[in-house]
């Protein structure tokens, strides 16, 4: 029962929900992504998925 992740990994351009900056991210991070103005953890990898801990604005291919 091999559900392989099918997902594929993309890039996402969020918006940190701390300051508000926007950058972009990798949605397959392996290990944390901060934000880079103020450092505020914005995708956590969580076994092989990540996180999003910050708000989406769009999905980049
Ligand atoms: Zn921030």
């Amino acid at each position: 029962m091999a559900n392989f992740n099918k997902t594929k990994s993309n890039f996402l351009k969020v918006k940190c929900i701390d300051c508000g900056n926007q950058q972009i991210i990798f949605d397959h991070a392996a290990s944390n992504v901060q934000c880079i103005i103020c450092g505020k953890t914005l995708v956590k990898p969580k076994g092989g998925k990540s996180e999003i801990v910050a708000q989406i604005i769009e999905v980049l291919d």
